[in-house]
């Protein structure tokens, strides 16, 4: 195979790996899969090659290009990759190489306003991992005017689109709209166009971000789950044993074989806990057991009890009616002796009684101990049981997560609080059952609206907060505005009645540096400036 050299067909090299492997385009994974091919066509680590080369294009004079320029770029490839010798003389050789084609890139470059660092350059930028600029590559060294860019351009998009058109569709139709729409404009950029590619970019590395993000709850999750059996069973060495090996597979690297492992080990767990639910129930019904052998216990004395209260009836008859002594001491010879029959019945019955307490203490205080765990695991449960949106608690992580992300990221990050209007009437009229469903009813619905990435918390009674990543506050306001026309399409069903839900809502979007708390303040306010404006709307912040 003919080596690859030119930056262009290496970026397009390295995005078509991506698409076979079936990688997300993430500036990081886009660095790796461009290194990755420039290696390949680069004499690796060929340090006498590239000081000479360095150094005849150090000197020659290129187009647009300052020694001033030059040594920052450079200080930038020594800066990134100054302590790896190999990467090190193939990054230079191909930053040399990129001042000797920049002349022409610069001029390409220009009519699509973007800055036009050379490839090596651009991708020891995108070793900062705070990057997230579109990767420059694939328009650098076009030697084109702007419409050759475009091309390159409306490439590199059918490129991304058939990359992920299989794990997120509705991106790779906004690829290609955008495709379409700059191949019609006859490949001239316009600067919304950038803008688009912008937001379809940080679009992508939130998700990839929100892929990672799955993997690492996927093993909190299941070290959780392990962490709470394993103190569920302590007594049982065999099983603390299996819990240990477990929790010690997913604290390292994962890596499929450790899943295999785990999901090993957790079948064995289903089984053991099988056993434990077995012996919950056995410990509940034994209880149940001991209850109702009590309560014969009693009935039975009370039935004997009355026996001989009869028969010392008969006795007190039977003493007022004797005639002469003999009589009298016939009747004592049977009272005393039935009295001490029913003293040691009352003693055993009593004896009984105390062990089926002690039974029936201990079998509680079993139960009482799973229980707890039972209920200890579910707090750690961050959806609502009613509607399955996140609860107060998701809502905390998730808020943390995505103002984290919209730092690091310098992207958008809004807010939307919405509170359902007159809730109370359609509580009074249908029922607290009905309410109920009109909440599970609402949130089936805004959840088709939003993106996988945006969340939804039930904030309140029926009160609920969207959290909207990479979106300004026009994106929220549209974004609820549309929820709003679809549940007029969408009515709530109650008793075959279409019964029409609606909400007032505020948005706001987050100002740099601004706190949560101060946030969701703004959205409160907007959303109740929604509601004194008659309900049924949504009110910017
Ligand atoms: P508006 O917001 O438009 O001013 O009027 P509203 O009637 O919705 O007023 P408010 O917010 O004060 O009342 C909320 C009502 O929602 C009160 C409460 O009975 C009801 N509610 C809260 N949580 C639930 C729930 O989980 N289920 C049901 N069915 N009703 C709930
Ligand atoms: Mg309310
Ligand atoms: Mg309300």
């Amino acid at each position: 195979m003919e080596p690859i050299t030119q930056p262009n067909d290496i970026a397009r090299e390295a995005i078509k790996r991506l698409a076979t492997r079936k990688q997300p385009p993430t500036p990081e994974n886009f660095r790796r899969a461009y290194l990755e091919v420039q290696g390949a066509a680069s004499v690796q680590s060929n340090w006498p090659e590239s000081i000479r080369t360095l150094l005849a294009q150090w000197e020659s004079y290129q187009a647009g290009l300052t020694q001033a320029k030059k040594r920052d770029m450079l200080d930038r490839v020594l800066i990134n990759f100054g302590n790896d010798p190999d990467q090190l003389a193939v990054k230079l050789t191909g930053l040399a190489r990129s001042w000797g084609e920049s002349g022409s890139a610069s001029a390409a470059v220009e009519g699509a306003g973007m800055e036009t660092p050379a490839p090596d350059v651009a991708a020891a930028a995108q070793a900062v991992p705070a990057s997230t600029a579109l990767p420059s590559s694939p328009i650098v060294g076009s030697g084109g005017d702007s419409s050759t860019v475009g091309r390159l351009i409306v490439r590199y998009l059918e490129e991304f689109s058939s990359g992920c058109r299989s794990q997120w569709p509705d991106l790779a139709t906004q690829g290609d709209s955008l495709v379409r729409k700059i191949s019609n404009s006859g490949h001239l950029l316009e600067e919304k166009d950038v803008e688009t590619m912008v937001g379809l970019w940080r679009e992508i590395v939130i998700r990839a971000d929100d892929e990672h993000e799955l993997l690492f709850s996927l093993r909190r999750l299941l070290t959780l789950l392990f962490k709470n059996i394993s103190e569920l069973v302590s007594e049982d060495a065999w099983l603390s044993g299996q819990m240990v090996t477990m929790q010690a597979a997913l604290s390292d690297h994962l890596n499929p074989h450790a899943l295999f492992q785990a999901e090993e080990g957790l079948k064995e767990l289903v089984q053991k806990q099988k056993q434990i639910k077995g012996s919950m129930n056995e410990a509940k019904e034994k209880l149940k057991r001991l209850v109702s052998s009590f309560i014969n216990r009693i009935g039975e004395m009370s039935e004997s009890t009355g026996q001989y209260n009869a028969r010392i009836k008969d006795y007190s008859v039977r003493i007022s009616k004797a005639e002469d002594i003999a009589e009298l001491s016939d009747v004592m010879d049977g009272l005393s002796s039935d009295m001490a029959q029913m003293e040691n019945q009352m003693v055993s019955t009593h004896q009984e009684l105390l062990t089926a307490r002690t039974h029936a203490e201990e079998a509680e205080m079993r139960i009482h101990t799973l229980e707890k765990e039972l209920e200890e695991v579910s707090s750690l449960v961050r959806e609502d049981q009613l509607t399955g949106a996140l609860n107060r608690r998701g809502m905390e992580e998730a808020f943390a997560k995505e103002l984290a992300r919209a730092d690091r990221m310098t992207a958008p990050f809004s807010v939307a609080l919405l509170d359902i209007d007159h809730f109370k009437r359609l509580n009074d009229a249908l029922g607290h059952q009905a309410g109920d469903q009109a909440l599970v009813h609402l949130t089936s619905v805004v959840r088709q609206l939003l993106r996988p990435t945006d969340s939804f918390a039930r904030y309140g009674g029926e009160e609920f907060l969207v959290l909207l990543p990479n979106s300004d506050l026009a994106d929220a306001e549209r974004i609820m505005l549309r929820v709003q026309r679809e549940l007029t399409k969408q009515f709530f069903l109650h008793d075959n009645q279409r019964v029409l839900i609606t909400f007032s809502a505020g948005v706001a979007q987050l100002q740099t540096g601004e706190a949560q708390a101060d946030l969701l303040k703004r959205a409160d306010s907007a959303m109740y400036k929604a509601k004194a404006a008659g309900r049924n709307r949504v009110e910017r912040a």
